[in-house]
């Protein structure tokens, strides 16, 4: 027997749902038989699952065209769906003498260190217990400013807060690929990420449907952020047999490996570089860039100018002033107040004026 792992399988709306809304079984319990065939290794899974909109939407006649674009209505359809989707996961469980339990995250638990914390603990019990918890995002309640709307990143957040040793991203392509298939025949599946920058992002972009498209650049940012959490991934197709097993056990080709990075970071730090939009951004000297690279505060002084506006503690980037966007951080005050002290150095600035701009607590230094 292996040795006992944590393993995040995400599996979404159109894996398990079809185009009226209406829960394909067999694909949640094709999923439920591989959770089993896991937990019969000696490992833990936790599984993230979209579809309680879909799913919600035809029970009260919104389904196909009749499906409203207001994000309330969308939001109240979800807890429809979400009782439908249970049922679905609690019976194909239970058909391998499994037990099912319910966890609804908003991003908003992944930032408040006491929810978060709170969150860990029960999904950890969860484990202990030998439930498989099945997570979504709490679509009734989470602030739609911040709310994800899909489930890539919650996954890879839930996988670092479950201290996971491995993330399966399951979707309606074999992986992440050279190319866009419809276009380039030769289009082929990458089989292994080292680090995602830049330019396995822009193939993101390019491939695949809209859908698909949308979908493989929030795969990759799931991974990223897990992969900064110290867990790799696999993004590979969900219909293949065996899929998760595969994944798990490293069979090659199953899907693309995303590899982890040595170090962690804690998960508000995750949030902070990946999983918010920033209003704004504040340009840079080189003198500062290099003093954030070592782990200092972003001081007034160093600012060359601050872009946008934005409110006190909003997500800004930072950029160097060859245009590079090398970090991203919190803003301790309004982008107006910044403009007032920016390149003035702390002994300068009267008494009680803002001279921290974004501290070290709040700011994360990206890959190239
Ligand atoms: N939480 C949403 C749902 O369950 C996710 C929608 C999606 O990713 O498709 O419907």
């Amino acid at each position: 027997m292996t040795a006992q792992r944590t393993i995040v399988v995400k599996i979404g709306t159109s894996s398990i749902t079809d185009d009226g809304g209406v829960i394909e079984r067999a694909a949640i319990e094709k999923l439920c038989a591989d959770v089993a065939a896991l937990r019969d290794d000696g490992h833990r899974v936790v599984v993230v699952t979209s579809g309680a909109i879909a799913a919600g939407l035809p029970e009260i006649g919104l389904g196909g065209p009749n499906r409203p674009s207001d994000t309330i209505t969308l939001q109240a359809v979800a807890t429809i769906g979400q009782t439908a989707l249970m049922g679905v996961y609690r019976d194909a469980l239970a058909a391998h003498g499994l037990i099912a339990g319910q966890v609804l995250l908003v991003p908003l638990d992944f930032i408040v260190r006491t929810q978060y914390v709170h969150a860990g603990q029960t999904l950890v019990r969860l484990l202990e217990l030998g439930v498989v918890p099945i997570v979504n995002e709490n679509d009734a309640i989470a602030d739609d400013e911040i709310r994800w709307g899909d489930n890539d990143r919650i996954a890879a957040l839930v996988a670092n807060l479950v201290d996971a040793d491995q993330l399966v991203l399951l979707t309606d392509t074999s992986g992440v690929l050279t190319a866009d298939p419809r276009i380039d025949a030769d289009a082929s599946l990458i089989e292994e990420i080292v680090e995602i920058d830049h330019q396995t992002e822009a193939l993101a972009g390019g491939a695949g449907s809209a859908r698909g498209s949308g979908g493989m650049a929030s795969k990759l940012t799931a991974a990223k952020i897990a992969a900064w959490s110290g867990v790799s991934s696999v993004i590979a197709f969900a219909d293949r047999a065996d899929v998760v097993l595969d994944a798990v056990n490293g069979v090659p080709g199953v899907g693309t490996v995303v590899r982890a990075r040595p170090a962690r970071l804690p998960a508000r730090k995750l949030w902070i570089a990946f999983a918010v939009v920033a209003r704004g951004s504040v340009i840079v000297d080189m003198g500062a860039r290099a003093a954030l690279e070592r782990g200092k505060s972003l001081l007034a002084a160093g600012v060359t100018e601050v872009v946008g506006e934005f409110d006190a503690g909003a997500p800004v980037e930072v950029v160097d002033t060859d245009g590079e966007i090398f970090a991203k951080g919190l803003a301790r005050h309004t982008a107006r107040d910044l403009r007032s002290v920016a390149g003035r150095r702390s002994d300068e600035l009267p008494a009680g004026a803002p001279h921290i701009v974004v501290h070290a607590d709040d700011l994360v230094t990206l890959p190239g």
